[in-house]
């Protein structure tokens, strides 16, 4: 089993009704006059979870029998897999059980509580959650879904590629976070598909970059997670990884990451120039174009604005923690 074009348009057509199946691509005026080259956003902060999350999770429980659907679902997630799982179940009246380590945020765990699912909270890391969430999948006959590591949530990422290649048939570079690679690896396998000569970058965090460092090693290495303000980036992915990391190797051109400032110039710019509320994970694309780099990255640029679940009160500090004019 593996990603085809085929099964990301079945994965379309499955999560339609659950998850909008048309986010919308925006041109940023900021970043185009900025860059002197057309920069657009796909803007998965209007999915209702406020993040991408729910194509995949929404593409994975769609695809289960109706004997695991009764049994339930349940997942470890530093929040925008967990909270995907929580309302997809609960749209379609299914147990989930969502494991959560100490590090994730506040606002998170009352997101994914209102949901009304069952929440498991504890240990000192990603890791350790994931190992309960398996734990508990097995004592309890429940079906684990990987918040990236799973054929059916990676065809459901997948079509975001699908969106932007319609949308904007004269991309010729996307720029992808990556934490897991469940949405990097679907949307550069799709992306190059329809068009060979589309280049896929993903970015994420110097703090913990997983992806990254594996990519580097040519092998799924452990990386030590450290605090970032991309938290939904955090995380391993995973030492006997099966899917994500072949299809990013295979098909994005490169993974660069950022530090904690430019992330948060990202966050800044989105707001004063485009009006955005992003989260850490959802603006490292931005803040990618707001760096050097970015004379390198290509003439007609989509930025997969992947994310807004972000704490008000970081989001208010960062808004306001620092002069708008560095981002200029
Ligand atoms: C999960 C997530 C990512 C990274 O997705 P992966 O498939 O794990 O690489 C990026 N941004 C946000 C907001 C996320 O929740």
């Amino acid at each position: 089993m593996s990603l085809t074009l085929r099964r990301a348009r079945e994965a379309a057509t499955r999560i339609a009704g659950i998850a909008t199946t048309l986010t919308p691509l925006k041109e940023s005026q900021s970043l185009s006059q900025r860059l002197g080259r057309p920069v657009s956003l796909k803007l998965e902060t209007t999915q209702a979870t406020g993040a991408f999350k729910l194509r995949g999770a929404a593409s994975a429980i769609m695809a289960l029998s109706p004997d695991e659907r009764r049994n339930g679902v349940v997942t470890a997630s530093s929040g925008n897999h967990g909270r995907a799982v929580a309302y997809v179940a609960r749209q379609l009246g299914i147990p989930a059980v969502i494991c959560l380590s100490d590090l994730v945020v506040q606002a998170k765990i009352d997101n994914i509580a209102a949901f009304g699912a069952e929440l498991s909270i504890g240990g000192k890391d990603q890791d350790v959650a994931m190992e309960r969430a398996h734990d508990i999948a097995e004592k309890r006959a429940m079906t684990f879904i990987s918040p990236f590591d799973n054929l059916g949530v990676i065809s459901g990422q997948a079509t975001v590629g699908l969106e932007i290649m319609e949308q904007n048939p004269d991309v010729d570079t996307i720029i992808v976070p990556v934490s897991g690679g469940g949405l990097l690896g679907g949307v550069a396998y799709v992306a190059k598909k329809m068009n060979p000569g589309v280049r896929v970058i993903g970015v994420s965090m110097e703090r913990g970059a997983a992806m990254y460092h594996s990519l580097q090693a040519g092998t799924p290495v452990i990386v030590e997670e450290l605090p970032t303000i991309a938290d939904a980036l955090q995380g391993g992915i995973g030492l006997d990884n099966r899917y994500s990391f072949d299809l990013c190797a295979a098909h994005a051109d490169a993974v660069v990451t950022i530090d904690e400032d430019q992330i948060r110039s990202g966050i800044r710019h989105g707001f004063y120039h485009e009006r955005l509320v992003l989260e850490g994970s959802g603006a490292c694309g931005i803040g990618l174009l707001l760096s050097d780099r970015a004379k390198d990255l290509g003439d007609n640029i989509v930025v997969i604005c992947t994310g807004d679940n972000i704490d008000p009160d970081l989001f208010l500090d960062i808004i306001a923690g620092q002069p708008a004019a560095k981002t200029h």
